[in-house]
């Protein structure tokens, strides 16, 4: 970008530029003034500024799904697309009653930072579709999923916009959506057609390592960043929000590495043990059960008692916005691992950074999981197969770069790791932008 920059504007003037109005307590505005902040530390061009501060397509369906009762349903759907500079827009989609087109904004917002800070071909894009999947059969689930696949049309393609698993959604939406789309596409271009999504079961085109990645990517950040923090991971405790895909992974690998899980809260509870609870059995008792509520090898308490309990590590994996200000001043911990996407206020934020506890951005912590979509992606149009340790291998050095990454940052613009983390990410964006231009 050649133009001059001109005066810094803040986030809120530059979005009431754009004829909107900034509120403090709204998770998009939230968003884009941490990431108008970095790219002030940056001082990258105004424009870049302008782009990144609203999403490039704002797609909005209405899908009419048959029940099994013979009743009608009218299901709300959002695609997202914030920014393609770097690649085909790149993002989950999610299943949730309670979704909004900020917070998918927001989800969108963040993927284009997360590919780009760990510097995958890809740009950013959400996807939601508003109902709980829990709360219908499968097989209208999946009657809902082809519905959803067949409204989005050619607003996807495996050039141009690749979803992904998120919230609620998992390998078997994913297959659903890949054969809706491969029927719907040319003799020719089938083959092709099948990386149309990621996160795809394994015996139709996903890659090993994928379902685990996000915990595994997270892992990896920890064994990156720890050492530095004089911290060990086998000798740390911690606490988990959250115990669907990414929540019992990271569950799981911790366990292998020696951490003790303390305390855990999902939708149905939350349950504590001194000696530590067992991530497999309690992986097994929630495929039963839908719940962590009621395990027999820990004891019930309370979200007050939950967010209170001394640990090393407290990790929030569930939805955005749980770690408030309220529940930050209960918080004990050394460091907040953010697993899942925005879990933070930035009051909490402050208070949690105040008190001395580290906290570790969910775009580099997170990143796992489309960092192994990408590893598919790649895999798919390759016609390849790649083995699990070849992906962890990947996966690590990819995880293990984007924290050096966030720490290098952090050191030469001297800001917190979720500024550096933006900062990281925008630093790339620009010179892309750069280079390319901004068309006409
Ligand atoms: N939903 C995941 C995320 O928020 C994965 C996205 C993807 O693999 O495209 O990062």
């Amino acid at each position: 970008m050649d133009t001059p920059p001109t005066p810094d504007q803040s986030a809120d003037d530059i979005i009431s530029d754009l004829g909107a109005h900034f509120d403090e307590h709204n998770l998009y505005y939230q968003t884009v003034s941490s990431v108008l902040e970095a790219a002030d530390l940056l001082g990258v061009p105004h424009q870049l500024k302008l782009i990144l501060t609203q999403p490039k397509n704002e797609i909005m369906m209405h899908c009419p799904v048959k029940m099994d009762d013979g009743t009608w349903q009218l299901f709300k759907g959002y695609r997202v697309q914030h920014n393609n500079v770097l690649g085909p827009y790149k993002g989950g989609i999610r299943y949730h009653h309670n979704v909004k087109l900020d917070e998918v904004k927001t989800l969108a917002l963040l993927m284009t930072m997360k590919c780009a800070l760990a510097r995958l071909p890809f740009g950013g894009a959400k996807g939601a579709l508003k109902f709980d999947p829990r709360a219908v059969s499968p097989a209208e689930l999946e009657r809902v999923t082809r519905r959803l696949t067949a409204a989005l049309g050619s607003n996807i393609g495996p050039d141009y916009d690749i979803p992904a698993p998120d919230v609620g959604t998992n390998a078997q939406t994913m297959a659903w959506m890949a054969d809706t789309y491969i029927n719907f596409a040319e003799s020719s271009r089938k083959v092709a057609a099948s990386s149309i999504v990621t996160g795809k079961p394994l015996q139709f085109g996903g890659s090993a390592g994928r379902e685990k990645a996000t915990g595994q990517g997270l892992v990896y950040v920890l064994d990156a960043l720890l050492p530095g923090m004089n911290l060990d991971l086998p000798k740390l405790s911690y606490s988990l929000i959250g115990f669907g895909n990414v929540g019992s992974w990271t569950a799981r690998l911790l366990q292998a590495r020696g951490a003790k899980l303390r305390a855990v809260m999902d939708h149905t509870g939350a349950i504590f043990s001194s000696a530590g609870i067992n991530a497999t059995n309690l992986a097994e008792h929630v495929r039963k059960t839908g719940g962590i509520k009621d395990f027999a090898e820990a004891e019930a308490i309370d979200e007050g008692t939950f967010y209170s309990t001394p640990v090393d590590l407290f990790i929030p994996a569930a939805l955005e916005q749980m770690v408030d200000l309220d529940n930050a001043k209960k918080i004990q911990c050394k460091v907040l691992v953010e697993a899942a996407n925005a879990p933070t206020t930035p009051r909490a934020e402050k208070h949690l950074l105040s008190k001395g506890v580290e906290v570790l951005p969910a775009i580099l912590c997170n990143a796992g999981g489309v960092t192994v979509s990408y590893f598919e992606w790649k895999q798919n149009r390759q016609a390849e197969t790649w083995d699990e340790f070849l992906v962890d291998q990947r996966l690590q050095k990819v995880m293990q770069e984007s924290a050096e990454r966030v720490l290098q940052t952090a050191d030469r613009l001297q800001c917190s790791m979720r500024s550096a983390s933006y900062a990281a990410a925008i630093d790339h964006i620009n010179q892309v932008y750069s280079v390319r231009g901004v068309f006409p």
